[in-house]
């Protein structure tokens, strides 16, 4: 049998950790129940539930009860931005966002545009990051709510949240953040940071598939939100449909997980992404993609001058199993909408390689891929 390439593909997704599926499984069999039943079985699910809301809202300075389970980041993407659209659009139908964000934030966007909002794009420095005054320009009294990721799954730069957010309240407007990269990699503080919405995700941080939560703040203030599913009027309203413990549970373990780990895995990692840059500074002509250290420790995003990208990750395609770009567009051809917002040339944005690098990770596995990369570049190079 033909040997697995090593993935590094960490920002797409990432293998649900076994301590994780351990504490699933009693909940698909043993306690079946649903959350919202008032008997035995109903209520062992729903202590489970409980006690994950709270580890996953304690991750972030929360309480419980901000806590409103999704299927993912997007959904939870869609429900603040659309949500908050509803429920504010008295008061004004301006939105403000960036130009790098996921398509899950960007679509909702154009499509509340389709509606008679009006959204600013902003525009973001060459190491990726957004620039503050120029965020403050383009906020109106119409305002309503800035849309800012903490963490880019392109380029892994980290957004300075908490100045963000010490803007948004100054001027009385609501912030929301896109998570789904960030938790359990970064520190994050709803109340430091003041954010007031934040989605998350579970798969990025070995946690399953199709499970996710929105944080949507209670008090000071007390955020309003138009629910996009209705029904048994779960999740205080803003989310209806029966609750699914076993992805529950598994989140809450995810997480619990990856803040246990935070500290010692950003140093390893750290010290394995610097190793696999430093091998492939061998190579003229690369260009590291977003802020040098402002950024995921797990992500290295580099462009390779004088290659066809689709060539690269084709000649790679046995060794190592990664993105160009972002995987989340990948069908669609067009040059990386984040690079092009770096200001990178068409040509550098194909030929670029996003490293997503994991709890999985090994230092021979970074050996590998970068002796694997350097003799692909070569290659290529001399073929041209
Ligand atoms: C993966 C990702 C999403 C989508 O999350 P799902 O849970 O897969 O729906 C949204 N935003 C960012 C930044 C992501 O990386």
């Amino acid at each position: 049998m033909e040997k697995s390439p090593i993935y590094l593909d960490c920002h797409s997704t990432t293998p649900v950790d076994q301590r994780v599926v351990d504490a699933m499984l009693p909940f698909f069999t043993e306690h079946f129940g649903n959350p919202s039943s008032l008997h035995s079985y109903g209520w062992s699910a729903e202590a489970a539930v409980k006690k994950s809301r709270e580890t996953i809202a304690q991750s972030i300075n929360s309480q419980p009860e901000e806590i409103v389970f999704t299927s993912g980041a997007t959904e939870a993407n869609n429900l603040a931005l659309k949500g908050v659209a509803e429920a504010y659009f008295n008061y004004g139908k301006h939105i403000i966002t960036v130009q790098t964000e996921h398509s899950a934030v960007l679509d909702p966007c154009r499509y509340l545009e389709s509606l008679g909002f009006e959204v600013t794009y902003l525009p973001v420095n060459g190491d990726g990051l957004v620039e503050l005054s120029i965020l403050e320009k383009a906020i109106r009294p119409e305002t309503i709510l800035v849309s800012v990721m903490a963490a880019n799954n392109e380029i892994g730069v980290l957004q300075p949240l908490k100045e963000i957010g010490a803007l948004c309240q100054d001027n009385d407007i609501l912030f929301h953040t896109d998570a789904a990269q960030a938790i359990g990699k970064v520190p994050l503080d709803v109340q430091a940071m003041n954010i007031h919405l934040m989605s998350m995700t579970a798969h990025k941080v070995y946690g399953p598939k199709g499970i996710g939560a929105l944080y949507v703040r209670r008090r000071q203030p007390r955020v309003n939100l138009a629910a996009q599913l209705h029904g048994g009027g779960h999740e205080r309203g803003m989310r209806s449909g029966t609750l699914y413990p076993p992805q529950i549970v598994g989140f809450a373990k995810a997480v619990e997980l990856a803040m246990a780990e935070m500290v010692s895995e950003r140093e390893r990692l750290v010290g394995l992404r610097s190793q696999l840059y430093h091998h492939l500074s061998q190579l003229p002509d690369i260009h590291l993609n977003g802020h040098p250290s402002q950024r995921l420790p797990g992500n290295l995003n580099v462009s390779f001058g004088g290659v066809d990208g689709q060539s690269l990750l084709l000649g790679l395609r046995p060794t190592v199993a990664l993105s160009s770009g972002s995987a989340c567009s990948s069908a669609s051809t067009a040059p990386s909408h984040v690079l092009k917002a770096l200001g990178r040339s068409d040509r550098l944005a194909y030929a670029s390689l996003r490293f997503g690098l994991g709890r999985f990770t090994t230092a021979p596995d970074i050996q590998q891929v970068g002796k694997a990369v350097v003799e692909t570049v070569e290659a290529l190079r001399s073929l041209s």
